[in-house]
């Protein structure tokens, strides 16, 4: 599986109240407009807000998808009404304001953001209801943060929840220990934040496998926001009481609570 790099830059904040951008037009900001393009010999993808156009309504929107003129493809320049006016490599992408932005939109948005546009930097009821209500945007906000709302699952369940350091080498992301009347069980959880069709594999939870004694774990956990291929499933079985798979629908389950 290939990793697709994604860059995010973002200049101009949304506030609530904002204006569609196009001329004269008092309609409230429906969607927030990015210049999209594709840098296949580098796997990178490239979302720019259109500082010509950041913000745009519905109909501004269609029109300006109708009056386009161009191949929408990597590499080509597009010319539309509205949006990317200084004529730059790319095409427009829109991002509905109305599901995303007025509940995470958060301060920092002047930053470079890998991974994916929205960037929030802390786990709150907000955000925990937000996800409850749409699980699958999980699969889009940074790994980091996926981790943090696992982390705040967790520690919402009673444990006591360590959150490791950003460096990937020990292959460890949570650190959990639920305190028994017979004592405490220690528990190291791992969270894959994939897309839907990239199931996780044999060799990641092997891999926890292997971590779970030198980090003086009891028990290993992979959270995804994914599923498990049959031989990682396989791997796991005589494993029941050392390793717990738990997948984008268990996510769902352990949400559910925040719904409300
Ligand atoms: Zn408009």
């Amino acid at each position: 599986m290939e990793i697709i790099v994604m860059e995010m830059k973002r200049t101009i904040e949304y506030r609530v109240g904002t204006n569609c951008y196009v001329d004269g037009c008092e309609n409230q900001a429906e969607f927030e407009v990015y210049l999209y393009d594709y840098y296949e010999n580098m796997n990178y993808e490239f979302f720019e807000q259109d500082f010509t156009c950041p913000f745009i309504c519905k109909r501004h929107m269609k029109e300006n998808e109708v009056r386009s003129q161009g191949e929408k493809k990597p590499r080509g320049i597009v010319d539309y009404p509205y949006t990317n006016r200084h004529g730059a490599q790319g095409y427009t992408k829109y991002f509905p304001i109305s599901e995303v932005f007025p509940l995470l939109y958060a301060s920092e948005s002047k930053i470079f953001v890998p991974e994916f546009p929205i960037l929030v930097s802390e786990v709150n009821d907000e955000l925990l209801k937000f996800v409850a209500k749409n699980p699958s945007y999980l699969r889009k906000i940074e790994p980091r943060l996926f981790e943090e709302v696992v982390a705040e699952i967790f520690r919402r369940k009673g444990y006591e929840v360590h959150v490791t350091q950003r460096t990937r080498d020990g292959g460890l992301d949570i650190y959990a220990i639920k305190h028994e009347i017979a004592g405490a069980m220690h528990f190291v959880i791992e969270c894959k934040r994939y897309a839907e069709s990239r199931k996780v594999g044999i060799e990641k939870v092997q891999r926890l496998n292997g971590i779970i004694d030198p980090n003086r774990g009891h028990r290993g956990v992979l959270v995804t926001t994914s599923s498990f291929s049959s031989d990682a499933i396989k791997f796991a079985q005589p494993l029941e009481h050392r390793i717990s798979l738990r997948d984008f629908s268990d996510l769902q389950n352990w949400l559910a609570e925040y719904n409300t």
